[in-house]
């Protein structure tokens, strides 16, 4: 299988935590970004530091044309694609539903639900056998907060991670015998910036106590099961969604 790996929202976080991981893997990584430029270099040239090439992607995954162009310019610049990792994502800050505007969920669905959406496609074209493709693996990024439902908080977060998890199980099954392999992670609380964005900084210290192992998790642990599912190892799994909570 073709070594090159997407990842999306890959400046920080589980991201770049993935992207290291991958590369130490032996993969190729392509790191997207919308905002973070410097950060986004910093992860190509710790990639780069590990033997493998690396390259810096901005587009907006909420924006299907930007999807379009990112895919194109890695096409020629790269050629076929193995693997894509799904894992731009965001929260917003704490909020009942009645207090919810419109725009705020819609943000949610387009960057959590449509940006993988739009990605997995683009990358089905390319992988899939039924185009022409050599397989790949995709690895979607869901939230135990797809299970709890994150009421008080951010249900629409919740929700957008719902659709994730059924859009992952859909996805599987559809190109299940087009040499492509479909699966998900669902993070519990992890130490990144994620926390910060909702204005929440001190999260997940805060919710250790929740937590059956009494700690939130890294960004490295969380990285370990994506790499796991898009090595040959995982070659029988796809459509599974693997919990990474510490017991929650
Ligand atoms: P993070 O630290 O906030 O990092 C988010 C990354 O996504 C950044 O690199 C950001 O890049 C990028 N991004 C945001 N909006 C984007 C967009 N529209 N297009 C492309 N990239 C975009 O988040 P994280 O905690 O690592 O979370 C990664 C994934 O795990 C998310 O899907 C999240 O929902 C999921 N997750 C996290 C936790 C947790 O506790 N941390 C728990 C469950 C699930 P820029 O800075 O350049 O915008």
């Amino acid at each position: 299988m073709n070594r090159t790996l997407l990842i999306t929202g890959a400046s920080r976080g589980i991201g770049a935590a993935t992207a290291r991981a991958a590369a130490a893997r032996g993969w190729d990584v392509a790191v997207n970004y919308t905002h973070a430029a410097e950060a986004a270099e910093t992860v190509a040239a710790e990639v780069r530091a590990l033997g493998r090439r690396a390259r810096v992607l901005q587009a907006d995954v909420a924006d299907e044309a930007q999807v379009v162009a990112m895919f194109q310019a890695l096409d020629r610049e790269w050629g076929a694609l193995g693997g894509l990792v799904n894992n731009a994502g965001v929260v917003d800050v704490a909020a009942r539903l009645d207090e919810m505007s419109g725009a705020r969920i819609q943000r949610m669905f387009a960057i959590n639900v449509f940006g993988t959406m739009w990605c997995a496609r683009e990358a089905v074209r390319r992988m899939s056998t039924r185009h022409g493709g050599q397989g790949g693996v995709i690895v979607n990024l869901s939230s135990v907060a797809a299970r709890l439902g994150a009421p008080g908080q951010y249900l629409d977060y919740a929700a957008a991670k719902g659709a994730i998890d059924s859009f992952t199980l859909g996805l599987a099954r559809e190109v299940a015998h087009e040499g492509v392999r479909v699966n998900a992670v669902r993070p519990g609380i992890i130490e990144t910036d994620i926390h910060a964005s909702g204005g929440q900084p001190e999260r997940a210290r805060q919710m250790a106590p929740a937590v059956p192992m009494q700690r939130a998790g890294t960004a490295d642990e969380v990285a370990q099961a994506i790499v796991w599912l898009l090595s040959d190892a995982a070659s029988y799994t796809t459509g599974t969604v693997i919990d990474v909570t510490g017991g929650r």
